[in-house]
């Protein structure tokens, strides 16, 4: 029964293998559309998507609002550059602002794109105020920013960048959740810290609460800037808007992509006045950064989120994920620990996780597996507790076959 698509599958990843440059391991199925939290297979076959594009289509697949909203941008006006004003970025920047700590924002279409803006605000900051000298940006061991090179560089993994140097200079790592490192580490020549508030690709790592606030009044205290990938943990993901909300503290820039556009390809990077000054025309660009389409996407997005309501509606489906993950927990002893906040959860195991997201994916539902044995769970914010309670019984039924 083909019916969905012209292609099947295997034809599919013949072409893949024989075109593509060879940058992903693949699951072996062709997705061809979506509805809502559910996706279908180039054979028909209906999948619970509890990945979401990892942790982008927040609004679940085809949500006639975006549908709509996309089509009708289309027909008016897809692109223009950054030589003329349009109504849809200005919206999105002033929305943002209003409903985060900062107040100005630039636009670009990734989330490395975003940390790059980052990395050069903060650089071209320090620059200014402090002089040549301080240039140095400290990142966490583990952390994930982007396959760009400098966003790479930043990134606190070795694997990742090997073969790839010689790498930016300008950056060091330290242990995540660790402040007394953070004390030892600076020099006079640290212009920023970076992190992000949960790890996500790092295993779903949740620090202390008091870390994230002695990080903010010790780089207050020395001048330093605070910066906060929120790639992943923003729009919504942990249970508020963006992730810092819930430490009681404000980075003084933050990085925006994944669920920004619901799907379509946006990143932001957001600071407060007295940093954002540093940069005036010419100093930062971007072609396609806040076209008119993704930015009309963006705020349809976030009017969803908060006057649709489907931020409240995903705190209540993130407390329900925690506790059916946190009683499997309770079940099984290859599970060592349930963590996480909000629709960002992960159960890390003592086992392989690899084996498992497939034996999900031939029970029909889509999970991730992030640091070899962390299972991640990213589900569109409009996931039902039905579909949790599908997803907690597949993963129990898995989970009962491992020792
Ligand atoms: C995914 C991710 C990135 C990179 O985003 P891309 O859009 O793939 O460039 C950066 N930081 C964090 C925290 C992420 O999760």
């Amino acid at each position: 029964m083909r019916g969905f698509a012209n292609m099947l599958t295997n034809e599919i990843q013949e072409n893949a293998g024989r075109y593509l440059m060879n940058t992903y391991t693949r699951l072996p199925i062709s997705l061809v559309r979506g509805n809502g939290c559910l996706v279908y297979d180039a054979e028909g076959r209906e999948y619970l998507d509890c990945l979401a594009g990892i942790a982008v289509n927040i609004l679940g697949h085809a949500h006639p609002d975006l549908v709509e909203t996309i089509t009708r941008q289309a027909r008016q006006l897809i692109h223009t550059s950054n030589l003329f004003y349009t109504e849809p970025q200005t919206k999105l920047a002033q929305r943002l602002v209003e409903l985060s700590f900062a107040d100005k924002v630039f636009f670009c279409n990734s989330g490395a794109e975003a940390n790059e803006a980052a990395i050069k605000l903060a650089r071209r900051y320090a620059h200014n105020t402090f002089g040549p000298e301080r240039f140095e940006i400290l990142t966490m061991v583990n952390s994930f920013h982007g396959r760009t090179l400098a966003s790479l560089t930043a990134t606190g993994q070795p694997k990742l960048q090997e073969g790839f140097g010689p790498l930016v200079p300008g950056f060091r790592y330290i242990p995540f959740n660790d402040l007394e490192s953070l004390k030892v580490a600076i020099t006079k020549q640290t212009a920023a810290v970076m992190l992000e508030p949960i790890q996500a690709e790092g295993g779903v790592i949740v620090p202390h609460p008091e870390y994230l606030k002695g990080l903010r009044e010790f780089c207050t205290e020395h001048q330093i800037l605070l910066i906060f990938d929120e790639v992943q943990t923003g729009m919504g993901r942990t249970g508020t808007l963006f992730a810092y909300q819930q430490f009681g503290i404000q980075p003084d820039i933050m990085t925006l992509a994944k669920g920004l556009g619901g799907g379509i390809p946006i990143g932001a990077c957001l600071a407060t006045d007295k940093v954002s000054s540093a940069f005036e025309p010419g100093t930062h660009a971007s072609t396609f950064g806040g076209n008119p389409l993704a930015c009309a996407v963006a705020l349809k997005v976030l009017d969803l989120l908060i006057e649709g309501g489907k931020l409240e509606q995903s705190l209540v489906a993130g407390h329900y994920l925690a506790k059916g993950l946190g009683f499997l927990k309770g079940q099984f002893s290859c599970i060592r620990e349930s963590r996480g906040m909000g629709l960002l959860q992960g159960l890390e195991l003592s086992i392989d996780g690899k084996p498992l997201v497939l034996e999900c994916l031939e029970r029909r539902v889509l999970i991730n597996c992030t640091m070899g044995r962390v299972l991640r769970f990213v589900p569109p914010l409009i996931i039902s507790t039905t579909q949790i309670d599908q997803l907690l019984s597949v993963l129990s039924g898995v989970l009962s076959k491992q020792r």
